[in-house]
C-alpha cells in the first residue's frame, strides 16, 4: 500500500454503531460499548435502538420512545457515547443497511470507518439480513459474547462474514435485557443490573409488567 493511502487509512475517524434493541439497555451494554470503545481505539460510540425490528415479530417489543428514552439515560453521563434516532424515527423495518448508508453521508467520502456491535447471537443471523455482504462492505462487524459461549458457533458464518469479525468476550454481558424483563415481571430486584435512572423509567412506565411478560 502506497505511504499516503496508509496514512489517509490512518486519519479516518473510527466511530463505533451500538446496534440492538435494548429492551431494556442494562450494564452489560454499557461495559461492551466502553470496552470497544478502548480496545478498538475508537472516537465515540453511537447508540442505535432499532425502530421496528424486522425479526422480532413474535415477542412485543417495547415502544420504540421507552427503549430511546432508557438507552439516552443510560449514557447520558458518558462524553464519547452518543444516541441516535436514526431507526426510530425510519418508517418501517429496521434494517442495518440502511442505517449505515444513511450514516455514511454523515461524513466526507472515505472519512470514516464504521465498527458495528452487537451481540454475538445476533451476528450468527448475519446472513439473513438484508444485503448481509454490503453490510460488511460499509462496517467491520465487533461481535461482543457473554463468557462460556463458544466462539467455535462464528464458524456457522460464510468464510467472508467471518473474516471481518472481531470478537469481543465481555464478562458482566451474563446480565440480559430478558432475564431483567423477567425479574421486573416476578417482582425481584433489578437494582445493580440497569443504571438506576432507567430502572426508575421501567417502574414509573409499568414497563414489562403490564402485558404479563
Ligand atoms: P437480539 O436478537 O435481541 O439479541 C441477540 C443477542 O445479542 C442477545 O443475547 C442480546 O442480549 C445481545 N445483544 C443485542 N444487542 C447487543 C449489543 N449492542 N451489545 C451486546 N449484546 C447485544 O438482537 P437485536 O437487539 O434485535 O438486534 C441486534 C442488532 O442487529 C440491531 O441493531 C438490529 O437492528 C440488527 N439486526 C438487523 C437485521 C436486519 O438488518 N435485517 C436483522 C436482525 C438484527 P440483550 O437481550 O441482553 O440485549
Amino acid at each position: 500500500m502506497e505511504t499516503a493511502e496508509k496514512s489517509f487509512l490512518l486519519r479516518k475517524k473510527r466511530i463505533g454503531i451500538m446496534g440492538g434493541t435494548f429492551d431494556p439497555i442494562h450494564f452489560g451494554h454499557l461495559i461492551a460499548a466502553e470496552e470497544a470503545y478502548c480496545v478498538l481505539n475508537l472516537s465515540e460510540v453511537v447508540f442505535v435502538p432499532t425502530g421496528n425490528p424486522p425479526h422480532k415479530s413474535r415477542r412485543q417489543v417495547s415502544f420504540p420512545e421507552d427503549r430511546y428514552i432508557m438507552t439516552l439515560m443510560a449514557t447520558i453521563d458518558n462524553p464519547h457515547f452518543k444516541i441516535s434516532r436514526i431507526e426510530i424515527d425510519r418508517e418501517g423495518p429496521s434494517h442495518t443497511i440502511d442505517t449505515l448508508r444513511e450514516m455514511h453521508h454523515w461524513y466526507p467520502p472515505g472519512s470514516v470507518q464504521f465498527y458495528f456491535i452487537t451481540g454475538l447471537d445476533a451476528v450468527l443471523e448475519l446472513p439473513s439480513w438484508k444485503d448481509p455482504y454490503s453490510i460488511i462492505k460499509e462496517a467491520s462487524i465487533v461481535a461482543v459474547t457473554r463468557p462460556g459461549y463458544s466462539i467455535e458457533r462464528l464458524d456457522e458464518l460464510p468464510e467472508a462474514i467471518k473474516r471481518t469479525v472481531v470478537l469481543l468476550e465481555i464478562p458482566m454481558l451474563a446480565i440480559s435485557s430478558t432475564a431483567i424483563r423477567r425479574r421486573v415481571a416476578e417482582g425481584s430486584s433489578i437494582r445493580y443490573l440497569v443504571p438506576w435512572n432507567v430502572e426508575h423509567y421501567i417502574y414509573k412506565k409499568s414497563l414489562y409488567i403490564r402485558d404479563g411478560r
